[in-house]
């Protein structure tokens, strides 16, 4: 896969707004600022893919994205925005497990972390969320290019010592700026949609 053509097909926060489709699905998670967007403009090679509504205090809707009729990108809202209230994040809490409980179509949910911090309790808890609901999950670190070799290696062990990946699982580290690692990206989503 190397999709390069990418739709937005709808966006909506509750199960009858998901749209019908007979191609796998991917979703994408991640703490607020942790890059999700960026990331997502880099394995897509677009530059603004991701919208503004994804940031904090913004609506918050899944956004459904067709990636040349080869598969679905879900752009899940960032969680662990420090100032949201309590009733949005409960708002948020209902829009993601009906989503995670609902959609058959998922094959994998890959959820991005910051390489240069250990995984904040959020992180932890989304991880465990995607377990609790068996669902694939590929972690990936990003903002690599900010750290020397020696702090991604140890970085690297922090995280995977942190989020416990289970079997079946996979975990790389990234760079949005460098995107040298996009091939890889698709390969790992890939293996994950049998495509
Ligand atoms: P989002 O809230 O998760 O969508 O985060 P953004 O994509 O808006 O990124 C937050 C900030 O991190 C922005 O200033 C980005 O330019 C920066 N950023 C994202 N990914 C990378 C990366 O891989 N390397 C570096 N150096 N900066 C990044």
């Amino acid at each position: 896969i190397n999709p390069n053509k990418v739709d937005i097909m709808t966006s909506g926060v509750s199960k009858a707004h998901y749209p019908t489709h007979g191609l796998p699905e991917i979703a994408l998670a991640g703490r607020s600022n942790v890059g999700k967007s960026t990331f997502i403009n880099a394995i897509t090679g677009r530059k603004s893919v991701a919208r503004v509504s994804s940031k904090p205090g913004k609506t918050q809707t899944l956004n459904f994205f067709n990636l040349d009729d080869q598969l679905v990108m879900v752009d899940v809202p960032g969680y662990g925005y420090a100032k949201e209230s309590k009733a949005k994040r409960a708002e948020w809490g209902k829009m993601i497990e009906e989503y995670f409980v609902n959609r058959e179509c998922l094959k994998v949910v890959i959820q991005l972390v910051d390489l240069r911090h250990n995984p904040t309790e959020d992180d932890v808890l989304m991880y465990d969320f995607l377990k609790h609901y068996q669902i694939p999950t590929i972690v990936i670190a990003t903002k690599e290019d900010k750290l020397t070799k020696n702090n991604i290696n140890k970085q690297q062990k922090n995280i995977l010592h942190s989020l416990q990946l289970e079997e079946g699982d996979e975990f790389m580290t990234f760079s949005s700026v460098k995107k040298d690692k996009v091939d890889d990206v698709w390969n790992l989503i890939a293996q994950f949609i049998g495509r």
